[in-house]
């Protein structure tokens, strides 16, 4: 509409335009607004300019938006005169309008009050605003806009440059009225300030304040944020996390916060709780259905359960130690001398330690390590050192190890991985510097799955084994402040470089009185006790004591004396609860009740002479044992058959022996063509345990020699030694062992090389006394001290034909009653074994007939 036309309109109605009052806002010239319309005086009003070709009226605000009927009074009097450029029906009745604002107006003088209002107004004219000082503001204006936008956020790109490129105050100032000031009476002042310049300074002031609060909000939206990142991130993020996990289905509990608070309490080494705490974190990563998972809980669960910092306070008094000795132990003076020394030196370096200011525990030095035959008191030697030093005691058996990864334990990508044994042990005592006790150390044996003594040599090892890495863990764990104690039956079999650590102590076997002393002293009150019997209920005398030795076993130490006196309980424990009140007096008579029939008798194995059979004396860990021998001659070819699982070296020693007869028939009065007529056939009892080692030559061919003479062998006579082919009978050892058992059963006289002449000193002097030694360099000189002269009748019998087999087998039940049962190891052997291995065939007839065939196998028996 043109200027001129819009005079015209103001000039025709000038008898009143019909108003319409605005709630809550104000229209401005030049802007577009839309607006429901919904009271029934303004939709009058309205339709009637929409009647007028121009479809103008007069838009006022009305002072208070609560008022509905609103009166002159109630109305400002500053208006704006509008054109309604759309019109729309609603069907409640309503409009919706789009008005256009014309120009100011101020309202003079309402002429009408019903259907609708309807005022007289008169035109509101505004100042000329052009030069410098109008741009100057414009572009103010402009940029604080600009800022204003970007602050709030409210405007379109399309609305911010639309606003931007208006240049004129009165645009400028009347549009940034209606869509930047909210307030409504700020608006209504706009509205009423007639100059577009004064206008334009009042919407800066406006919008200046607004930007102040719109920068101080932000400042403090961004400091909010930033203190609610920082304290409170890691919780909203978890919570987030379970949500997720929740809704995934994963695992959520709060078990992995326990595992937190647990970690949290055990102060793990820095390196161990960085890597649990990750565990922790991937744990909880982890779905529930994973594998995965119960790999990682008991990862998780080991590191937590080792002691890293659990320790008992070491208490250590040589006079108690040497009480708790002597309390726990009957006689082994020698040892009990060395295992104190032994603490003394330990106790006197931690001294010079901490009076150096050392506080780091020092390191233990010599590992003590303690070899001899089972039941000699190995184990609870070491469980009394553990009491004297106020430690716990843990201990682990070697026996068979041959995997690294048993003592290393293995890595986690294994299925069903474990740490090692070490560790395991570690976790079981739950302190950090226990008496540690590597029971048959002498059993690892290395193979192609690493080499399980050096892993067992960084255990030892004080520079390495404050720093041991199981492979499980994949954490270093300070195992310097254990104290370890090897045990072991044989001390040559200890690898190398652990045997140079060590400080090697001997438990040999207890004689008779020794083993009645300790039965008596120590096994009865322990044993009566674990089965819940008092010493009034049952008493077993010393004499009974001695028939249980004697009778019920043969053995090195008391591990057998000790179950013999525990089935006795046993039987005892019941005849008490059968008859209350019962006290039973345990005799020599009554004795077969509770054992049965002895097992051993205390007579000489063989009271009759025989001919090709020799007893030797072997020792084994278990103890000296010992081992029959026997040969017999059948007609045949020159076959040699040798039975009885004998081990390479002792199969040599047949062929030795053999080879030095067949140079002596002469001196021996041997047929020199015996291999042409006779096989030969020596059989070792008891067939099922391996045997092997060189100390039974010379009984092999004491058997020989008198099979082949028919001259019989002295049965109250042992004997042990190796032999060579020319004759010459070598040392041997484990001397001290082979006399104790040739005086259990009841051998009196014994051959032994003159080289271990040296060794009887260590046997006790009442054994010396009480055995007769005859000390040979050569195995004549065994015949000589051996072998009976041939009986006339035998000796015609010796020309033609062979010894009997019904005689040879008496001798062999005989004697097969005197060899211990076979240890663990050599049970498993047995399985092994295959008889045929040890048929040897005839050898060819036109050389040496007697030449058995090469053996290659590699035998690793244990008797020598
Ligand atoms: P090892 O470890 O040498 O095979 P143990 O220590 O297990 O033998 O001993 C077997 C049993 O014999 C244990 O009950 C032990 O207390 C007891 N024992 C061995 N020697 C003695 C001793 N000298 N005095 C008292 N008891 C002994």
């Amino acid at each position: 509409m043109s200027e001129q036309e819009r005079q015209d309109v103001v000039q025709k109605l000038n008898d009143g335009y019909p108003l319409m009052a605005l709630k809550s806002i104000v229209a401005f010239p030049h802007n577009r607004q839309a607006l429901p319309i919904a009271r029934e005086k303004t939709i009058r009003a309205i339709e009637e300019a929409m009647m007028q070709p121009e479809h103008i009226l007069v838009a006022a605000t009305q002072r208070s938006i609560e008022i509905d009927d609103p009166q002159p009074k109630d109305i400002y009097g500053t208006g704006t005169l509008i054109e309604v450029v759309t019109m729309h029906r609603q069907q409640d009745g309503t409009l919706q309008v789009l008005i256009r604002g014309i120009n100011r107006v101020t309202i003079d003088e309402y002429v009408d009050h019903e259907p609708f209002i309807r005022a007289h107004v008169s035109d509101l004219a505004e100042p000329q605003t052009t030069g410098a000082q109008a741009d100057a503001l414009v572009r103010h204006t402009t940029s604080l806009f600009e800022r204003y936008a970007q602050l709030n956020r409210r405007f379109s790109v399309e609305d911010i440059n639309s606003i931007v490129a208006l240049k004129t105050p009165p645009l400028l100032s009347d549009t940034l009225a209606a869509h930047v000031v909210t307030d409504m009476a700020q608006q209504q002042d706009l509205l009423e300030t007639l100059d577009p310049m004064d206008r334009l300074e009042k919407i800066c002031v406006i919008m200046g304040n607004e930007i102040e609060i719109l920068e101080l909000e932000t400042t403090i939206r961004s400091r909010v944020r930033s203190q609610v990142d920082r304290s409170q991130k890691e919780f909203y993020l978890r919570e987030q996390l379970r949500a997720i996990q929740e809704e995934l289905g994963m695992e959520t509990s709060s078990e992995s916060d326990e595992l937190r608070a647990k970690l949290n309490q055990k102060h793990l080494p820095t390196e161990a709780e960085l890597k649990v705490r990750k565990e922790i974190d991937r744990l909880e990563r982890t779905p529930s259905q994973s594998a995965e998972l119960s790999v990682m809980r008991s990862y998780i669960d080991w590191v937590l359960a080792l002691p890293w910092n659990e320790r008992n306070e070491e208490t250590f008094n040589i006079e108690s130690a040497r009480h708790i000795l002597d309390q726990d132990h009957y006689g082994l003076e020698g040892i009990k001398e060395r295992i104190l020394e032994f603490l003394a030196v330990r106790e006197l370096r931690i001294q010079v330690a901490q009076r150096n200011g050392n506080t780091k525990q020092i390191s233990q030095g010599q590992i003590l390590c303690l070899i001899g035959p089972p039941g000699v008191g190995k184990t609870s030697l070491g469980q009394s050192i553990a009491k004297a030093l106020n430690r716990k005691f843990a201990r682990i058996s070697l026996g068979g190890v041959h995997d690294e990864a048993e003592i290393r334990g293995h890595r986690r990508t294994y299925v069903g991985a474990l740490p090692g044994r070490i560790i395991q042990s570690m976790k079981t005592v739950g302190v950090r510097n226990p008496v540690f006790l590597l029971d048959e150390i002498d059993k690892l044996s290395s193979e192609y799955r690493g080499d399980p003594a050096a892993a067992l040599l960084e255990v030892l090892d004080p520079q390495q084994n404050s720093n041991f890495t199981d492979h499980y863990l994949e954490l270093p764990f300070d195992l310097s402040e254990v104290f370890f104690i090897c045990t072991g039956n044989i001390k040559y079999q200890i690898p190398r470089p652990l045997a140079d650590r060590m400080d090697i102590v001997d438990l040999p076997g207890y004689m008779l009185e020794e083993k009645v002393n300790i039965g008596t002293k120590h096994l009865i009150p322990k044993v009566l006790q674990e089965h819940g019997l008092t010493s009034e209920q049952l008493r077993i005398p010393q004499t009974v004591v001695q028939r249980v030795v004697i009778e019920y076993t043969r053995e090195a130490g008391v591990r057998n004396l000790e179950r013999q006196l525990a089935s006795i309980c046993r039987k005892a424990a019941r005849r008490v609860l059968e008859k209350p009140n019962t006290h039973i007096r345990l005799t020599t008579h009554n004795l077969e009740q509770y054992l049965g029939a002895p097992r051993y008798t205390n007579a000489p194995p063989l009271m009759r002479t025989q001919i090709g059979a020799a007893i030797g004396l072997a020792w084994t860990e278990m103890g000296g044992i010992l081992l029959p021998v026997e040969v017999v001659t059948m007609s045949g070819k020159g076959e040699l058959l040798l039975t009885g699982q004998l081990g390479d070296v002792m199969r040599e020693s047949v062929i030795a022996a053999l080879s030095y007869i067949r140079t002596r028939t002469d001196e021996l009065d041997i047929d020199p063509g015996f291999q042409d007529n006779y096989d030969l056939h020596i059989h070792l009892p008891e067939g099922g345990i391996p045997k092997d080692g060189p100390s039974a030559g010379i009984t092999i061919a004491t058997a020989l020699v008198s099979a082949l003479t028919r001259r019989p062998v002295r049965t109250d006579m042992a004997m042990t030694g190796e032999v060579t082919l020319l004759g010459s009978v070598l040392a041997i050892g484990g001397l001290k062992e082979k006399v104790l058992a040739a005086q259990q059963a009841n051998i009196h006289t014994l051959i032994i090389p003159t080289a271990n002449q040296k060794d009887l000193q260590d046997i006790p002097a009442k054994i010396r006394q009480q055995i007769h030694f005859t000390l040979v360099d050569n195995l004549d000189q065994v015949i000589e001290a051996a072998l009976l002269p041939a009986p006339v009748e035998a000796s015609s019998e010796n020309n033609n034909t062979h010894i009997s087999a019904p005689e040879q087998s008496a001798a062999a039940q005989e004697q097969g009653r005197h060899i211990h049962p076979p240890t663990s190891q050599q049970t498993e052997m047995e399985h092994e074994s295959d008889p045929q291995k040890f048929f040897i065939p005839p050898p060819d007839p036109t050389t040496n007939k007697f030449f058995p065939s090469a053996h290659t196998k590699e035998d690793d028996h244990d008797i020598g």
